[in-house]
């Protein structure tokens, strides 16, 4: 199953992530998280990521796209959520304390793409592709 596949490299990838928000001053949670692909529903508009956060019933969860193949557009995409799960803040709401910790870790938001934030920095796209490098690829479809 490419889903289970994906779902365990996007668990590894975490774990190699979250380092990068600590040392930006933003550690996530200790508590459970959940990340794993998906698809957006049919009513729904395309996403490439969801941060869910946690309920009394359900841990946090972050969602990634399906139609993502690149893995280093899955690994922006994955850092953009990680940031949403550290600062507790909304999918989609990229306010102030969202914005501090993406930029703390270096990741940015183009001009052409206000709401994107997953560009990221020189140094910060150096620290993901040594991240990849013990990654491997993003799991693909045959
Ligand atoms: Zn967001």
């Amino acid at each position: 199953m490419i889903d289970s596949s994906r779902n365990r490299w996007l668990r590894k990838a975490t774990t190699l992530l979250r380092p990068l928000l600590t040392n930006g001053g933003h550690p996530c949670a200790p508590q459970t998280l959940v990340v794993r692909v998906g698809s957006p529903r049919p009513d729904e508009v395309e996403w490439d990521g969801l941060f869910y956060e946690a309920t009394p019933v359900y841990p946090a969860h972050i969602v990634l796209s399906r139609s993502l193949v690149d893995s280093h557009h899955v690994l922006r995409v994955l850092l953009h959520e990680l940031c949403h799960f550290a600062t507790e803040s909304e999918c989609q709401a990229h306010g102030n304390a969202f914005r501090n910790a993406a930029r703390a870790i270096g990741l940015r938001s183009k001009h052409n793409e206000p709401t994107a934030w997953t560009t990221p920095t020189p140094s910060l796209h150096r620290a993901l592709e040594r991240i990849l490098h013990k990654l491997g690829p993003y799991p693909q479809e045959k």
